[in-house]
């Protein structure tokens, strides 16, 4: 079998001797991963995002971020700590007290299922369309979902009431 190559800055190099560099929306670089059998950019969001919501991704294309071809030893000069605010360009969560960002949807949760801000006391959503049956702790990750805009709107609101 013979390796297949790939053009990096009109330079060919053995796909084994690439890495993905995920760039974040600010420009710095948040992640890589090895080229193995994602020749494309497309394939290789795909698998980089593989198990979050599709829509993250389209996301934080629209904020910039890009995903780009690097021979290996390029990497440790790229990766470096991100001096942004927002970290990675993203803008955090806004958290609250006595209030936790959950997918409320149990064990048949979808990736497309969005994270809700949920109060700890009346167990309720902020937007209001959800109500957590499960407790504050659950097996299932926030992270690589998209937010409910209703619930980021609230919360924000509430953060900046207080500031
Ligand atoms: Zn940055
Ligand atoms: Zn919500």
């Amino acid at each position: 079998m013979s390796a297949v190559h790939l053009e990096v800055e009109g330079k060919l190099y053995p796909s084994a001797d690439l890495d993905w560099v995920y760039y974040a929306p600010c420009g710095c670089v948040a992640g890589w991963m090895v080229v193995g059998t994602d020749f494309t950019a497309d394939q290789a969001w795909k698998h980089f995002n593989d198990g979050t919501d599709p829509a993250l991704a389209k996301r934080d294309q629209k904020l910039g971020a890009r995903m780009e071809l690097h021979p290996r030893d390029a990497l440790p000069e790229l990766t470096k700590k991100c001096p942004h605010t927002p970290t990675w360009g993203v803008p955090a969560r806004p958290q609250l007290t006595d209030h936790t960002w959950l997918v409320n949807d149990g064990y048949g949760a979808r990736r497309n299922d969005k994270a809700h801000l949920f109060n700890d006391g009346s167990r309720r959503s902020l937007c209001g369309k959800h109500e957590n049956r499960y407790g504050k702790y659950q097996a299932y990750e926030v992270a690589g979902r998209l937010e409910c805009a209703t619930c980021m709107r609230k919360a924000a609101n509430v953060t900046e009431a207080a500031a």
